[in-house]
């Protein structure tokens, strides 16, 4: 680029610091640090699992843990009203670092942070996974202490029977944990029957004596099971079901989940589609590959209405799904065939519509700013290593051009380009799915790393930009001149005070943003309301991100 060529010497280039807040970025080149609260949020939303092209995921997640425990030790009570926002309103793909973050709080915050946790400990772990997941990371991080056990059985505790049968009929085992594993660590004792039920214990009503301290007997009596939830009581008729019939019959009166059906039964059409009546939409869009394969979802079938109508806009809003679980679902559901690649299927075209529909509308509402947006996609080599939320396949390079497709989608005035060491236009257009919207993207030869090069793009072509969004891992290193130089040097020839948005797509350390500009401000990739929060920053808007 002969503009580059041009100003070059007059500035430092992207090996050098530019000024004396920058730090070496694991490429070789300088950025800025980004604040220990930022790094918590991109740690909340994007994960580590997967690593990234510079690290390993244990190292990856070594770096995270120190900097959220950093955030423990300044203000313990923030760091977990923060991570129960984020859970709680669904703006991260994946609640597991959620929980992760939970632990490292209970574990390395001060007494009152530790009441925060207990008191918030339900709504973050809000299903049967997410406990065992919780379960797994303390029993990782420390012993079962009083104060742990107290915290975990609380879970068991605050809920009712007919709730917590639901949750442990759905949710039975994950990894090496069961139900009645956490209940023995939890020291948990047989004084109620469902935990009766949960430990494989006999059901009869029961009095126990024992000898306490001082010699004397105490007799508890253990109520019958016969008082259980009905579900339970169903679910135990279900099992010794052996007519196809019955098991319908069961399902539609209690309202089974997959899960509670026996697998000798998951390759009945008629069990799924009495599964199908009452399936959640999670569970809908993680099935459709096996509806299709049993012969319930197929052209003309009215099934498949019922689930175009749960993949509709208003369910879809308000079930929370994230954007990324229905972008996993639509490319496995499209390719014909599970992950694991022993079920195979006949896609249905109007899902694969649907699904590709309703992945925008699990974004939050965006308003368009109508400003002229330069989108720009590092499609530099680092970008298409490690996973973002752990998906596998799904790396930042591919997940930009997903969330590129937000905004080309909402704002009128979008130009998308990608770059690396060079700058080349991407066809991406409002018009593209997002299996296309990929394909583009990899179809780029990948190269170095330049984050200046959508401004000095912009300022040789003279393009009137009001706000550039650039997707990258901030590992940038190969220009001679920092992006916040050409930025500056951007609005100085132009005239303009254009923007600049960062979108972070790894949970690393680093930002091009400069700090104290009030233009540019880091954003995160894969979080639920980054695309209504660009537009509110392209708009001037005030930005109520910050924890
Ligand atoms: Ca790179």
């Amino acid at each position: 680029m002969s503009y580059l060529r041009k100003y070059s010497p007059l500035h430092p280039h992207q090996r050098q610091p530019l000024d004396d807040q920058q730090i070496e970025n694991s490429a070789g080149g300088y950025a800025y640090p980004v604040s220990i609260w930022t790094n918590l949020d991109r740690f909340l939303i994007l994960g580590t699992e997967g690593g990234s092209y510079y690290a390993e995921e244990q190292d990856l997640t070594k770096e995270n843990i120190d900097s959220v425990k950093k955030c423990i030790t300044e203000d313990g009570i923030k760091v977990v009203e923060r991570i129960r926002e984020i859970s709680v309103s669904g703006r991260a793909p994946k609640n597991d670092p959620a929980l992760y973050a939970l632990a490292l709080a209970f574990t390395h915050g001060n007494t009152t942070t530790k009441q925060k946790v207990q008191e918030v400990f339900c709504d973050v772990a809000r299903i049967g996974t997410h406990l065992f997941n919780f379960v797994a990371f303390m029993d990782g991080m420390r012993g079962w202490g009083r104060s742990v056990r107290r915290l975990i059985g609380e879970w068991y505790r605050t809920k009712d029977d007919d709730t917590l049968a639901y949750q442990v009929l759905k949710y039975q085992s994950r990894n090496t944990w069961r139900h009645a594993d956490v209940l023995a660590k939890c020291h948990y004792g047989e004084n109620r029957g469902i935990y009766r039920w949960m430990k494989g214990l006999d059901t009869e009503k029961r009095v126990v004596s024992r000898a306490s301290k001082d010699g004397t007997q105490i007799s508890t009596t253990y109520d019958a099971t016969d008082a259980l939830p009905e579900l339970l009581a169903g679910y135990e008729e279900l099992k010794r079901t052996e007519k196809r019939a019955d098991v319908i019959k069961l399902i539609e009166k209690h309202e089974f989940t997959h899960e509670m059906v026996p697998n000798v039964w998951k390759d009945e059409t008629d069990v799924w589609a009495a599964l199908l009546a009452n399936m959640p939409v999670m569970a809908t869009v993680r099935n459709l590959g096996k509806m299709t394969q049993v012969g319930l979802l197929k052209p003309y079938a009215q099934e498949v209405q019922t689930v175009l109508d749960r993949l509709s806009a208003d369910v879809i809003k308000r079930s929370l799904i994230h954007p990324i679980q229905i972008l996993m679902a639509l490319i496995t559901y499209r390719s014909g065939k599970g992950v694991r690649g022993s079920l195979t299927w006949q896609p249905v075209p109007q899902i694969v519509d649907a699904l590709d529909a309703a992945f925008y509308m699990a974004f939050d509402n965006i308003e368009p700013s109508e400003k002229n947006t330069l989108l720009a996609l590092d499609v530099s080599g680092s970008m298409g290593s490690g996973t973002v939320a752990g998906c596998k396949g799904l790396t930042p390079r591919t997940a930009s051009a997903a969330l590129s497709l937000v905004t080309a989608r909402t704002e009128p005035n979008y130009h998308i380009f990608g770059f690396s060491d060079d700058f080349v236009h991407l066809p991406i257009a409002a018009e593209d799915d997002l299996t296309s919207a990929v394909e583009k993207v990899r179809g780029i030869p990948m190269g170095a790393t330049d984050c200046a090069l959508p401004m000095l793009y912009a300022i040789e072509n003279k393009l009137e930009v009001d706000v550039f969004i650039i997707y990258t891992d901030n590992e940038t290193w190969y220009g001679d001149i920092h992006p916040k130089t050409a930025l500056d040097m951007y609005r100085q020839d132009m005239g303009r005070p254009a923007k600049c948005a960062v979108v972070g797509m790894v949970a690393n350390k680093f930002s091009i943003a400069d700090p104290n500009d009030a233009g540019m401000l880091d954003f995160i990739g894969f979080d639920t309301a980054t695309p209504a929060l660009l537009s509110d920053f392209a708009k001037d808007a005030e930005i109520t991100n910050e924890p």
